[in-house]
């Protein structure tokens, strides 16, 4: 029995790790395919879009006031005022009023190279000079050699507000520098747009003049291309190619890169996105299957276990019952027998064993037919049913003998507790069934008698030297006259 069960475990416990195994596989593919449609999802779309968006917003906000600062440049009325010595600064202001208005920038301005003066819608402001620190970018701007630059100014009091001055090299007929000429721009909503992408996008929007400097960063990052990490090596190819896409693997951290030139601002868009967002609900989805898979397994398998274990059960229960009387049968002795001798033996008690056959039993058969011989049997069953302990054991032997088995119990107790049963037996005969109506028994009552063979368990004794015993006390019951009992 043991063995068995521990084959049944053994089979129980490969059906669960086959399911969950097979579990823990579906959702480990389910994950790296949505793991891989992810990346996908975000090189692919994603990114691109994101990047096209937000150049649109730079082309928008920034691309029309550098034209316009290129047409102040190349006007040449205002070249031939400031050559002829700027004699009226007043209509200078009110040109520079004018673009500003046309324009909606903050400020425009021109700053001349001859006198030094700064001049501003509302008249000259000052006079730039290199020693002053808020006047060095004219300086630098000058001797850079370049046609125009776009320098972003954060205003310190106020972090929202941002603006950015495109300075364009103003030359007269000539090519003669003579100046500076520009407009201011508050750029918040460009850099409200740029702060919204990364905060969806969980990534880094920057822009980059050609020397990788950041020029502007949603995330007000300041430095170089060459201070953020993942970035730094793919620096050249970010800086010199009209666009790029990469996609970087830093430790369990995946991420994506697209560039794309700015020629018009000598800038270039540098849009970073990570996937750990999305990934991680994606981990957390994958942890979730796991457990649902380790629950889903313990809870089948408990199931199969009760289930088998019921059907197992069960098919003890049938094997070891006879199935006319519902008594124990002749393959449930053995095991039944050898507890009770090692119980009994244990508790220092006697263990009664006794034999009980029907007398002429063949002529019952023979009268009344096989199915009325059939009920007998087990009325007589019930009827010995009634006389013994819940301890005892009665099993259906064979035809219509009888086993009993009477632990605890010593040979006098058995001898009487028999005795009433046959003397009971005697005088109170077995009913019929009603539909039998043959003669010879008046009332459907049939005189049914047994005869008894009685020992008790002998030490070191085993079932069939016993049983042997027995079966010759209920012989001499039977050579005795029947309706007797026997002790061996
Ligand atoms: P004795 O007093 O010597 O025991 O006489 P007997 O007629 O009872 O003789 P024996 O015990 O040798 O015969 C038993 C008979 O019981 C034989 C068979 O026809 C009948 N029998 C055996 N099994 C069944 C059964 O399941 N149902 C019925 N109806 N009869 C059975
Ligand atoms: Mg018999
Ligand atoms: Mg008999």
């Amino acid at each position: 029995m043991p063995l068995r069960a521990a084959r049944r475990h053994n089979i129980l416990a490969s059906f669960g790790a086959l399911m969950l195994a097979g579990l823990v596989g579906i959702a480990l593919i389910s994950f790296l395919r949505a793991r891989d449609l992810l990346h996908r999802q975000i090189s692919g779309t994603t990114l691109p879009l994101t990047s096209d968006t937000i150049y649109a917003g730079v082309e928008n906000d920034l691309l029309q006031p550098v034209l316009a600062s290129g047409l102040m440049a190349r006007n040449t009325l205002l070249a031939d005022k400031l050559a002829r010595g700027e004699a009226d600064p007043d209509r200078i202001a009110a040109y520079l009023r004018g673009v500003q208005e046309r324009t909606g920038a903050v400020t425009a301005f021109l700053v001349s190279d001859r006198t030094r003066s700064y001049h501003h819608p509302s008249g000259v402001l000052k006079q730039v000079s290199p020693d002053d620190p808020q006047d060095r970018w004219y300086f630098r701007f000058r001797d850079s050699g370049r046609t125009f630059e776009i320098n972003i100014d954060r205003d310190t009091a106020d972090l929202q507000r941002t603006t950015a001055f495109i300075n364009v090299r103003l030359l007269d007929a000539d090519g003669r520098f003579l100046g500076v000429v520009g407009l201011g721009l508050d750029i918040r909503s460009l850099m409200a747009q740029l702060q919204r992408y990364q905060q969806r996008y969980g990534g880094r929007i920057l822009l980059v003049d050609q020397q990788g400097r950041i020029k502007l960063a949603a995330d007000r990052t300041t430095g170089s291309l060459d201070d953020i990490v993942g970035l730094a090596p793919h620096r050249r190819r970010i800086l010199s190619a009209p666009s790029t896409a990469l996609h970087l693997e830093r430790i369990g951290r995946t991420s994506y890169v697209s560039s794309r030139r700015i020629p018009e601002l000598d800038w270039v868009l540098v849009v970073q996105q990570t996937s750990s967002l999305a990934l991680r609900q994606l981990e957390n989805l994958l942890a979730q299957n796991l457990i649902a898979a380790v629950l889903i397994s313990l809870v089948l398998l408990s199931l199969a276990q009760l289930t088998v274990g019921r059907q197992q059960r069960e098919l003890e229960r049938l094997a070891s019952t006879d199935s006319l009387t519902g008594l124990l049968n002749r393959s449930a002795f053995e095991p039944l027998f050898q507890h009770h001798v090692a119980e009994t033996r244990h508790r220092r008690e006697p263990l009664a064993v006794a034999l009980i056959d029907i007398d002429r039993f063949k002529q019952v058969n023979d009268h009344y037919g096989h199915p009325q011989g059939d009920d007998v049997i087990c009325q007589l069953g019930r009827r010995i049913v009634q006389h013994i302990r819940p301890v005892d054991l009665l099993f259906r032997w064979g035809g219509e003998e009888f086993l009993l088995l009477l632990p605890g119990c010593a040979l006098p107790r058995a001898r009487d507790l028999l005795e009433r049963l046959r003397s009971d037996l005697h005088d109170q005969p077995v009913a019929l069934p009603e539909r039998t109506s043959l003669p010879p028994f008046p009332d459907q009552l049939l005189p049914v008698t047994i005869s008894i063979g009685l020992s008790v368990h002998r030490s070191e004794e085993s079932s069939a030297e016993l049983l042997q015993r027995v079966d010759e006390a209920l012989y001499s019951a039977k050579r005795g006259g029947r309706d007797r009992l026997c002790i061996a």
